[in-house]
């Protein structure tokens, strides 16, 4: 930690006791800032770090359920509000069992940055429960959902904050939660959430945003290597709608991927994976890939408990959840000679995998930057919605496909002007922090 900043370092983790995740997310960033507050002192004096590392509003509540059988269950909502200044809150809900203040926090905080890169007027923030969906009935899930709402739709609105889907939050749970604030509000409000269904208000290609935006990250971070993603071997970890798309992309640009998994383990299959197998498995059927394998033949190999970055790869995209790629795992992409890693998922590369990854040479797309495709087109739903249009998946796609470069520009320059070429960590964080700091420094004391 350079050491102007060590002292705001300290008295964060010191006010927010037992919030690993958070710390991590905010060491990171910390960690890169010092260019540009030492060459934007009038950034430091007005005190914008202190200030954004504190969410504007933190929500937590009660939410209480029944479930098939009649028994009663209480689970914890939150959602953390971050920061406002670029736009309405926005960022999605995670339904998982280790969901706490802490992991909302790191992805809020995460979401802050993310967002702003976009350049589309998001502002930062993130919500769920520690509820559990997996093994629960639909009915369930809706009884769920419409009591997390009950009680989360007086902080939400178009204008104010606008959640969408993450980890546990599909399309199901995300109709839920319309139906019930919809009746609660009587309002037909679309852009209130988004990630909805196509029917009633939701946007084309939304769903493969994420996966397909952190690809086109990947492809542009070898184009400046003088690679193309066309022959390269691809590792993805996760099965859920982020290593879905990011394995259909990688195909459709002539990519072989050869992997997914899930936290019991992992399938490697070397004819490529069967996409259409696997999202009948994961998305119709709700299994597990273990079933994959099962199903596919010789060519798939399913490995329980073991790590996917095992594999040898040219390019691994982590695409399921934090912390998923620790050093052990970077030392063996490395020497399995992995040209790129890219963020499908928010923060799974440990810091000291990062490291690695570094001194190695591997060229490192940080999931502020490569998966913010999937908010980003969560912004264009927004703009479908309030302009009552619905666009060609194309249209969508060009528009994402342009985003994602933009970004990628955006980063690289930034990195460059701050002196350190080709650190995209560096380059993310900078570039979104100075558009989040120069709005709040323009609209006062906020
Ligand atoms: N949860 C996703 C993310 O981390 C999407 C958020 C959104 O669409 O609002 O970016």
């Amino acid at each position: 930690m350079p050491a102007l900043l060590q002292p705001l370092h300290a008295e964060v983790l010191r006010r927010n006791p037992g919030e690993p995740e958070f710390h991590q997310a905010l060491g990171e960033v910390l960690e890169t800032l010092e260019p540009v507050l030492t060459a934007r002192p009038e950034l430091l004096e007005a005190r914008l770090l202190e200030r954004i590392v504190e969410p504007e509003r933190q929500i937590i509540f009660r939410v209480p359920w029944q479930d098939d059988q009649g028994r009663i269950h209480v689970n914890r909502g939150m959602r953390v509000e971050f920061n406002s200044a670029l736009g309405p809150y926005k960022g999605g809900l995670r339904f998982h069992p280790s969901v706490n203040l802490g992991i909302v926090k790191f992805l809020g905080f995460e979401q802050i940055f993310k967002n702003a890169l976009t350049g589309l007027g998001i502002g930062g923030g993130k919500g769920g429960s520690d509820f559990d969906p997996r093994g629960r009935s639909d009915a369930e899930v809706m009884r769920f959902c419409q009591s997390f709402m009950t009680e989360l739709h007086r902080h939400l609105g178009e204008h104010t904050d606008v959640p969408a889907g993450d980890i546990g939050v599909g399309g199901r749970e995300i109709g839920y939660l319309f139906g019930q604030y919809r009746r609660i509000t009587n309002r037909w409000e679309a852009g209130v959430l988004t990630g909805k269904g196509l029917g009633w208000g939701g946007s084309l290609a939304r769903a493969e945003a994420t996966g397909y935006g952190n690809v086109l990250f990947a492809a542009e971070m070898l184009k400046t290597r003088g690679a193309d993603l066309a022959g390269q071997r691809v590792t993805v970890s996760g099965s859920g709608n982020v290593a879905l798309y990011s394995i259909q992309k990688a195909q459709a640009l002539g990519a072989h991927a050869v992997t997914a998994s899930d936290s019991a383990g992992y399938v490697v299959d070397e004819k490529g994976i069967d996409l259409e197998l696997l999202q009948q498995i994961k998305e119709v059927e709700r299994g597990r890939v273990s079933d994959y394998a099962e199903r596919r033949g010789p060519s798939a190999r399913y490995v329980p408990g073991g790590s996917v970055w095992d594999v040898p790869t040219d390019v691994a995209l982590p695409s399921a959840t934090q912390n998923e790629l620790d050093a052990d795992a970077a030392r063996t992409l490395v020497r399995n000679g992995v040209k790129a890693v890219s963020e499908g998922a928010n923060m799974p590369t440990t810091p000291e995998a990062v490291r690695v990854l570094r001194e190695a040479g591997v060229l490192f797309g940080p999931g502020k930057a490569a998966n913010a495709g999937g908010v980003a087109t969560s912004a264009l739903e927004m703009q479908q919605n309030a302009g009552r249009e619905a666009w060609s998946f194309s249209e969508v796609e060009d528009r994402l496909a342009f985003i994602m470069r933009d970004i990628h520009a955006t980063v690289r320059d930034t990195a460059e002007r701050y002196g350190a070429p080709g650190d995209y960590v560096l380059g993310a964080n900078i570039a979104g922090f100075e558009r989040v700091a120069d709005a709040m420094n323009a609209q006062g004391l906020i």
